[in-house]
């Protein structure tokens, strides 16, 4: 049996035979009505640009400080790094390393690794890291919490309004970028159109190596 176009529906576990999508169009699973497919416009080359800006902006939002505090004439400038090292300081070491790495290590390993599977398949580069990326990439969902740590900055920036002054700097703005870049990245991967796409890719670089070892 040809299983290379069957898939299971995540909900029911029926599986069923799939064939692309027009743009516009959704798939819903036939047994439990579970959307399964929406395919987006020019998915790749959209997922390509939103990652290559991101990772643009990460800079800035990580380095250029995000609020500054005037308290008792005493002025402090705070950067996403300044909350991680507060918790270490404070002996908080898991929340810290929490922090890190849903407000910083996870949202950029995202955006990396949404470049590079985005970049191989717009250029036609194959792989052999591709479907582990891929993979990655899926779970990342949900660990990368940028709008965890917005909350936190505007519950922060509330409580201290009334005693400090306060004063919104650079990495603000671009962490503001980045969070709507990351949604727009996230809404643009088609996924299944990605795995389309690697799965062809890989057949390329099987059929190439075939034909090179039927010459030797
Ligand atoms: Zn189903």
């Amino acid at each position: 049996m040809n299983t290379d176009l069957l898939e299971a529906c995540p909900q029911c576990d029926l599986l069923m035979k799939v064939e692309p999508l027009t743009i516009g169009t959704n798939g819903h699973c036939p047994r439990c009505g579970c959307l399964l497919f929406f395919p987006r416009k020019n998915s790749i080359a959209r997922t390509f640009s939103y990652s290559l800006t991101g990772l643009i902006l990460f800079v800035p939002a990580n380095v250029l400080p995000m609020v500054g505090i005037k308290i008792l004439g005493v002025h402090k400038d705070g950067t996403l790094w300044t909350g991680v090292e507060a918790l270490f300081a404070e002996g908080m070491w898991g929340l810290a390393i929490l922090v890190f790495l849903a407000s910083i290590f996870f949202p950029l390993l995202k955006i990396v690794l949404s470049l590079l599977v985005s970049a191989c398949l717009l250029f036609n580069q194959p792989s052999r890291q591709l479907t582990r990326w891929m993979r990655y990439l899926k779970h990342l969902d949900e660990w990368a919490m940028l709008e965890v740590y917005t909350l936190g900055i505007i519950v922060a920036c509330v409580k201290l309004e009334s005693m400090a002054e306060l004063r919104f700097g650079f990495g603000l703005y671009a962490f503001a970028g980045l969070l709507i870049i990351t949604g727009m990245l996230s809404s643009s991967l088609d996924e299944h159109l990605f795995w389309r796409r690697i799965d062809q890719l890989q057949k390329n670089i099987q059929n190439q190596s075939t034909n090179f070892n039927q010459l030797q």
